[in-house]
């Protein structure tokens, strides 16, 4: 089933908002459940309230990043064991985590590991940086992440697993990814899943794209025969917007 995975980033600043934003997701999603899962990834302090609004209604719940240790001296930090029971979904590895919080790949391998282990679903983001992307070397750089990112985890933790591709360059800029660029490197991405973890078991793997993805673009990469989905920032705030969203990707996929 393909995957429309929100991330509200630091976003709203309060719980009312929060909650309101919920409860026009779970409207739009009422009539599409059957077709497409809808996780939304609130800031920590709303994940309790959004997950008592959230009850039966079919909608996923997710946090936006987890530490790789379950319990213990880290201060600041939330462990999949704790997120387990609240959550369904975590983000790992997001680009403004690599770029604000020197994120290593490491760090992502780490986290990705403890967060199939705890038997959440797992996003992990990779892409490129604009100098990048200019330079050619997309390819290059993405498949280093995939590689590094995957370094602990098996076969087993397939179905679990899911890959966004967000180019950096593309992530709250308005300038969406050309179709065929994510399409060529999500194809790499299945490739380089396949090599590590077996071609059986990565066909299990779901592969998003994400960077500028609105109402009015998403139809593009959901028609992309290797998209399983998209990752929605900052169109993923207005429910309008949203259930745009919402209604273009079960389309799509009702016609596959
Ligand atoms: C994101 O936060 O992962 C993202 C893709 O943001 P935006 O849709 O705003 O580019």
């Amino acid at each position: 089933m393909p995957l429309l995975a929100a991330n509200w980033k630091m976003n709203p600043t309060n719980v009312d908002d929060a909650l309101d934003l919920v409860r026009g997701v779970m409207s739009v999603a009422r009539g599409h459940a059957d077709r497409i899962e809808i996780a939304i990834f609130p800031p920590f302090p709303w994940l309790l309230p959004v997950s008592d609004l959230l009850v039966d209604s079919g909608v996923k719940l997710g946090a936006q990043d987890c530490f790789w240790e379950k319990s213990g001296a880290y201060t600041g930090e939330v462990s999949p064991e704790m997120l387990k029971g609240l959550c369904q979904w975590v983000i790992v590895g997001h680009s403004e985590r690599r770029l604000y919080l020197n994120e290593t790949d490491e760090m992502v391998a780490k986290k990705t590991a403890a967060g199939l282990g705890a038997e959440l679903g797992v996003i992990m983001c990779v892409g490129e940086l604009l100098d990048h992307y200019d330079e050619g070397r997309s390819d290059e750089i993405v498949s280093a992440q995939v590689r590094a990112g995957l370094a602990l985890c098996s076969a087993d933790d397939s179905a679990r697993l899911v890959i966004a591709y967000e180019p950096v360059w593309a992530i709250g800029s308005g300038r969406n990814a050309d179709p065929e660029h994510a399409y060529k490197t999500m194809r790499l991405i299945r490739r380089i899943v396949g090599e590590m973890i077996g071609a059986g078991a990565a066909r299990k793997v779901r592969i998003l794209y994400g960077g500028s993805v609105n109402g009015n673009n998403v139809q593009q990469y959901v028609e992309l025969p290797l998209c399983d989905g998209v990752l929605v920032g900052g169109a993923s705030l207005d429910a309008d917007e949203f259930a745009q969203i919402v209604r273009v990707t079960s389309e799509v996929y009702g016609q596959r």
